[in-house]
């Protein structure tokens, strides 16, 4: 047995530790020229977002759940409209479609774990509105086959991309396929600052102006407020600090990706030979795809165990979601009735994922999840002596 080592799911120190000398710089320079809300910081990053991903308007706000919510009231999300939402997702997309007046229906995956395009067509009724795609783990669902589900029902698209700042499929950055996207950039996320942050993104100029708006009391974008001009809004700008963190950290956005997929294949060759795990798909294997793995989520056939296994040997898990999918929390109303979800959540892992993690880190894990198996098939074998 080799040496124990302890890696955490995520190292939230490590994040700021990292760079710390950079970060005081630009905590130092914008608090000392009094930048602190909605200034150029915020501006810049916005702009860089719209480059970044090829799209007309980034709007930056405080965190995901409240640009969804604002991108559900700048489209008006009418009282009972029903939005179809994979199950296997963040309860942020159902709340805000609640929230916004809507009803959020979860649907099946499909055996890559993203939203199901088939079986979302299955749950369209004379209410639904929209279909809601989540990019779970930095992976982009069938976005084409969906956008089809949409165009024969006559419905809208709206991506949940908070995981999938710069994931592609067929050359379509996931949060610009349809009405509008949205972006969390929460500590452990690819993105993430010191805090809560956020963006919608659109191609929509008149939806851009009412969130740019809402997000801001109802102001103009250049702070003015008119008498006959006005819309109802909030307060749930990003704070111009992390707007000057998340610019300087999109400056090495692609190399943090990069180390993440390299991960990712390194994992993909250390267990593609196990029998008793389903791995994600490798980076390289389709070419039309870039996954960014916010998260390499695996089904494991003993996952508990497994899970304690890892434990023991100082290697932090987590069950994505709390562990539980959307319609299983049935005290918010579900009735829906899930089975391949549901036998997912029982398989479902997520193994340690970012950018900080080292090659020798990486091995450790590899060859501990390699130990769990060889115990596992010894106890089988015995097992069968034992009848035998
Ligand atoms: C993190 C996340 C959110 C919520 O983002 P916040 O910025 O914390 O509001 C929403 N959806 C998904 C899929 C997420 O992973």
């Amino acid at each position: 047995m080799t040496k124990l080592l302890t890696i955490p799911f995520f190292d939230w120190k490590q994040l700021y530790l990292e760079r710390r000398k950079e970060y005081l710089e630009i905590f130092d320079r914008t608090a000392s020229r009094g930048g602190f809300i909605l200034q150029q910081d915020v501006d810049d990053f916005e702009t860089e977002l719209e480059r970044f991903l090829g799209v007309k308007h980034a709007i930056a706000v405080s965190d995901a759940t409240n640009a969804m919510l604002l991108g559900w009231r700048a489209m008006g999300l009418r009282q009972g409209d029903e939005v179809i939402v994979p199950s296997h997702s963040f309860l942020a997309a159902a709340q805000s479609i609640h929230f916004a007046g809507g009803v959020p229906v979860p649907c099946e995956l499909a055996p890559d774990g993203m939203a199901d395009a088939a079986d979302m067509e299955q749950r369209v009724t004379r209410k639904t509105r929209a279909l809601m795609p989540v990019h779970v783990n930095g992976r982009m669902a069938d976005i084409d086959a969906i956008g089809e589900v949409a165009r024969r029902h006559n419905l809208l698209v709206v991506e949940d991309s908070a995981q999938a700042l710069g994931a592609k499929l067929r050359g379509q950055a996931a949060g610009t396929a349809g009405v509008w996207g949205c972006f969390s950039f929460y500590p452990s996320k690819v993105l993430g600052t010191f805090g809560d942050a956020g963006a919608l993104v659109t191609n929509d100029d008149a939806l851009a102006e009412k969130v740019v708006r809402m997000r801001n009391h109802g102001a103009n974008a250049d702070k003015s407020i008119e008498k006959d001009n006005t819309v109802w809004g909030t307060n749930c700008r990003l704070d111009n600090i992390h707007a000057a963190i998340l610019a300087y950290k999109m400056t090495w956005y692609g190399e943090a990706v990069a180390r993440r997929r390299a991960i990712a294949a390194r994992y993909h060759e250390g267990f593609r030979d196990l029998a008793g795990l389903a791995l994600p798909p490798a980076p390289a294997a389709e070419a039309d795809r870039f996954d960014v793995f916010q998260n390499y989520e695996l089904e494991a056939d003993r996952r508990d165990e497994l899970r304690a296994f890892l434990a023991e040997r100082g290697i932090g898990t987590i069950i994505q979601w709390g562990g539980l999918a959307l319609h299983q929390m049935t005290g918010l109303g579900f009735t829906q009735r899930l089975p391949k979800t549901d036998l997912f959540f029982q398989r479902c892992l997520l193994l340690p994922m970012n950018h900080m993690l080292a090659d020798d880190e990486v091995d450790y894990i590899i060859e501990n999840v390699r130990a769990f198996d060889r115990l596992e098939a010894q106890t089988k074998t015995e097992a069968v002596r034992t009848v035998a």
